[in-house]
């Protein structure tokens, strides 16, 4: 459940993490936004996990936050399909 703080902070996302594999079968009425179907979170390491329930696939995992900051380049983050 949100709380006050998390729900104030409007949706400010400029670059999406889509898995590939869900790209190449995305169905013709469906925008990459409602077919996907992923997880974020931390890993024990300290890493953000975005994962692909669908393909059980790693879309992105990212340890330096910093560099996502400056700008999201897919080269950054290790994009693994
Ligand atoms: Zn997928």
């Amino acid at each position: 459940m949100p709380n006050q703080f998390t729900a104030s902070i409007p949706n400010s996302i400029v670059g999406y993490m889509n898995c590939g594999f869900c790209q190449d079968e995305l169905p013709d009425e469906m925008s990459p936004e409602e077919y996907s179907w992923v997880q974020a979170g931390v890993t024990e390491d300290g890493k953000i996990q975005v994962w692909c329930i669908r393909h059980n696939a790693t879309i992105a995992l990212v340890d330096d936050l910093r560099a996502l900051k400056r700008g999201f380049d897919q080269n950054q983050a290790a994009v693994l399909n």
